[in-house]
């Protein structure tokens, strides 16, 4: 694969939240294809992580693995620091890990909102924080919100969609204010992706393909492509912005 692509990340050093599986692979694996160094953050999947920098290390580029929980403070600070210290630099940070815990909302509990809050926004709060200290000119935030912090189309996501608005918002915020040191802040929005997280089999998935005008689950690599753009030079000019990739299901 990483013939194929020219290097446009080469030199860079990148860091994806939630890079064991699913987008964050995608993301760790294309960016790295496109010539960059790049650290991933896991909780539970060591062997998964493991194998994401494997297969990272047989394409000749150079990977690491940190465990670092999205929702612990400290973690999260010091796996960027880590990454910095081992990179000797930090250039782009891919606020991946999420989740969401889907229940109708009379259902939904106050722990499940405090569990979407602590990974989706305070783990973005943090990292994105811990990042700016090592980030230069030229430097790239990217978010992984979701086409639900737009408009809701399916039950259920309440709690979930709430905090990827407030993504969508933090990304605004800050583009303001980190443009002046050249930085550029951007939210890629998917729409359903195939994922452990929402698998393109099943029941749930039945409404979600349905509001797609494609009928169609999207790929985790169409995900990692429009990151990889906005990682890239070419995407200087673009910050603030919601890049949707859904298909469809927003439109
Ligand atoms: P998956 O559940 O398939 O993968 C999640 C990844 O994040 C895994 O590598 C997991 O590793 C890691 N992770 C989970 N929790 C944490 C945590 N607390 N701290 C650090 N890492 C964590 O999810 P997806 O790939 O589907 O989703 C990735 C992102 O994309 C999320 O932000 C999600 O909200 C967003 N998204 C996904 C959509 C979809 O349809 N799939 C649609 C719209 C947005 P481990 O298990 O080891 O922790």
């Amino acid at each position: 694969m990483s013939s194929n692509y020219g290097q446009k990340l080469a030199g860079k050093v990148a860091l994806v939240t939630g890079g064991s599986r699913g987008i964050g692979a995608a993301i760790a694996k294309r960016l790295a294809a496109d010539g960059a160094s790049v650290a991933i953050t896991y909780t539970k999947g060591a062997d998964a992580a493991a194998s994401v920098v494997k297969a990272i290390g047989s394409t000749g580029k150079k990977a690491i693995a940190i465990q670092a929980d999205a929702a612990d403070a400290k973690a999260v600070t010091a796996a960027v620091d880590k990454t910095a210290a081992t990179f000797g630099r930090l250039d782009i940070l891919v606020n991946n890990a999420g989740t969401a815990l889907p229940a109708p909302f009379e259902q939904a509990t106050l722990e499940d909102m405090d569990r979407v809050i602590d990974i989706n926004i305070r783990g973005v709060f943090v990292a994105t924080q811990a990042a700016l200290k090592h980030m230069g000119d030229g430097g790239r935030i990217i978010m992984i919100g979701s086409a639900v912090g737009e408009r809701v189309m399916v039950p259920g996501l309440v709690p979930y969609a709430a905090t990827k608005g407030a993504v969508k918002i933090f990304t605004q915020g800050l583009s303001r204010e980190v443009g002046s040191r050249g930085i550029t802040v951007n939210n890629v929005q998917p729409g359903p992706i195939d994922t452990e997280l929402n698998p393109a089999a099943g029941e749930w998935a039945v409404p979600q393909k349905a509001q797609t005008a494609l009928n169609r689950y999207g790929h985790v690599d169409d995900i990692a492509a429009m990151v990889a753009f906005v990682a890239g030079p070419e995407a200087s000019y673009i910050t603030g912005a919601n890049l949707t990739v859904d298909g469809g299901m927003n439109a």
